[in-house]
Order: structure tokens, then sequence, then C-alpha cells
């Protein structure tokens, strides 16, 4: 209760960052977003129409409330990282006054709510994610850790400051960064596999230099719109649901909850650790009959 987080990576009330957003307003939490350049005049357009108001409903009869939105991208540390095509473009143009960079961001929120309690990192991007890692370019594989696991490093370098003793950051990952999943691509593989090593590196700075714990959180698959662009997503839930211990629909919500626990100081010795969140799909060795 009375909590404060900063989460990135939310677009529209269908993944995770929604889930966690709404989780964690439902632990009393006041949350703040910071929304991708491009994606975020069609979020605030449909977040004023109403378009999310069903999903925005909280128990007690309240709705989810973000007490700031933020332009951000997280491929971007500082201002005069920006390259000038990107500057010049209508969208990142509107945005550039109030700044977008990670560094800018965390500035802002310093600014406007002072210091924090949680960072949620629920953000990804492969531009040839649909590309075997063979096929894979130099400039896509680094881009995919660019946006990926390079931008978490980031938020924990800018946002880290900003954290009051036993705050607490989560991210989102996939199994296929310890066993291969055939479409998983772009190096969006060796992407994951850099967040969770790095979580760990990560708990350890972060712990020592303010207390805090980082986590990461292994989903099992979700129909949002990151996945739905990959291209594989039905035969991914299809596969869990006849594989997994739990035969289950995965609900975005479940990730939800276990990020609003990892949050909280419920979770208060756990931290450099991988979750899973995947009905268990992760422990299977061999597809059952
Ligand atoms: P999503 O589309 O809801 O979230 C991805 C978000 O990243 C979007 O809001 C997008 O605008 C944002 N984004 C992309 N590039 C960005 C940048 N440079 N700067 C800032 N924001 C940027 O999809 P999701 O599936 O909920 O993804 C959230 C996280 O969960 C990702 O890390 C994803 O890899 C992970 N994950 C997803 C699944 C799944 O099946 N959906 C499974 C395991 C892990």
């Amino acid at each position: 209760t009375g909590k404060k987080a900063f989460i990135a990576g939310v677009a529209d009330d269908q993944g995770f960052g929604w889930a966690i957003a709404k989780a964690l307003a439902e632990a009393g939490a006041e949350i703040s977003l910071g929304v991708w350049v491009p994606a975020l005049s069609i979020f605030e357009t449909s977040y004023k129409r109403g378009k999310f108001d069903k999903s925005r409903q909280l128990s007690n009869g309240s709705m989810l409330e973000f007490v700031h939105i933020y332009p951000m991208d997280a491929v971007f540390d500082r201002a005069s990282d920006v390259p000038e095509d990107v500057r010049n473009n209508k969208r990142y143009a509107a945005a550039a006054e109030k700044g977008f960079a990670v560094e800018e961001v965390a500035r802002n929120v310093k600014n406007d709510i002072g210091n924090i309690d949680i960072i949620v990192h629920s953000l990804a991007n492969g531009p040839e994610v649909k590309k075997p890692l063979l096929e894979t370019s130099r400039q896509g594989y680094l881009a995919a850790m660019s946006a990926s696991s390079y931008s978490y490093v980031s938020m924990l370098q800018h946002f880290g400051p900003l954290l009051n003793p036993n705050g607490s950051a989560v991210s989102l990952t996939y199994i296929a960064s310890e066993r291969t999943i055939p479409g998983y691509g772009g190096g969006m593989s060796s992407a994951k596999a850099a967040l969770e090593s790095d979580t760990r590196v990560l708990a350890y700075e972060a712990g020592r230099k303010y207390q805090a714990r980082v986590n990461v959180i292994s989903a099992g698959p979700l129909g949002s719109r990151a996945a739905k662009a990959i291209g594989f997503i039905d035969d991914m839930i299809k596969y869990s649901y006849e594989n997994g211990p739990i035969q289950k629909e995965l609900h975005a919500e479940e990730i939800g909850n276990a990020a609003a626990f990892l949050l909280s100081p419920l979770a208060s010795s756990i931290t450099g650790t991988i979750i899973y969140c995947d009905n268990g799909l992760h422990s299977m060795g061999l597809a059952p009959d």
C-alpha cells in the first residue's frame, strides 16, 4: 500500500505490463507508465475514449488510474543518442520536449514523483524475430539485445538511484533463453539469456548499492500484441496446454499476481532469481502421450 511503481512496456490492456499494473493497483500501489513513443498516442486516445474501461475495473469498484504516463524509448539512454531520422519522426518530435530517453524519463519521474519503490520492465523488441539465428544479421541481433536486454540494465542504472530502500525490480523472460524454441529467432533467445544472466548480476550490484531486489519472471505463452507479431503464439499456447503439468490457459492476471508478490515485502528474501509462471511447462523433459 502506498508504494510507487514505474512500469515500462504498456501500450494496451492485453499484455503482461497491464496485468502487472492492475495487480499492483489492487495491492494499493500508485502506478506510472513509460509507453513506447510510437504507441503512445493510440494508447492515450484509446484510454480517453474508454476502450480500456472494462479492464480498468478493480475489485473494490474503483478504476485503475495512472498517475503519470511518459513517452519512452528504452533503446536510447540519453537525448544525444537519438539519431537524426528518429528525432525528425513526427511522433518522436512530439515527445522530444518531455524527453523519451531512459535518462530523461528517470529525471521526469524524479521531478514529478520523487522516489519510487518498484521498477517493472515488460518490454522486448527484435526486428528479425521471425528469422532463424543462422539467418539473423548482426544489426538485427544487436537491436534485439539493445531493446530487450540492455534496456533493463539502463533502467536500473537510471531508476536505481530513485529507489527507496527495499525497492524491487522485475522483468519478463521466456524459456527460449535456455531451451531451443524454433521460431523465436532474430537473437531474441540470446537477448532473454542475457536478461536472465544480468538479473543475477544486477541483483548483487543493486542489492549492495540500493538494498533493492531484482528478479525475472519466465512466463508461459500469452497472445499479447508482441507475441502475435512473432506469428506462432497459438501453436505455443496449444503446445503448453497439451504438454504442461497444468492443463489450463495462462492468464496475464496470473503473471500480474506473481509480479505483485515478487515486488512486495512478502518476497523480501527473494532476489536474483527466475520465477517460472508457465503452468509448469519448464519442468517437463518429455512430451506426455
Ligand atoms: P506487449 O506487446 O504487451 O508488451 C511489449 C511492450 O514493449 C509493448 O508495449 C511495446 O510498446 C513495448 N516496447 C517495444 N519496444 C520498446 C522500446 N524500445 N522502448 C519502450 N517500450 C518498447 O507484449 P507482452 O507479451 O506482454 O511482452 C511483455 C514482456 O513479456 C516482454 O519482455 C516479452 O518478451 C515477455 N514475454 C512474453 C511472452 C508471451 O507469450 N507473450 C512470454 C514470455 C515472456
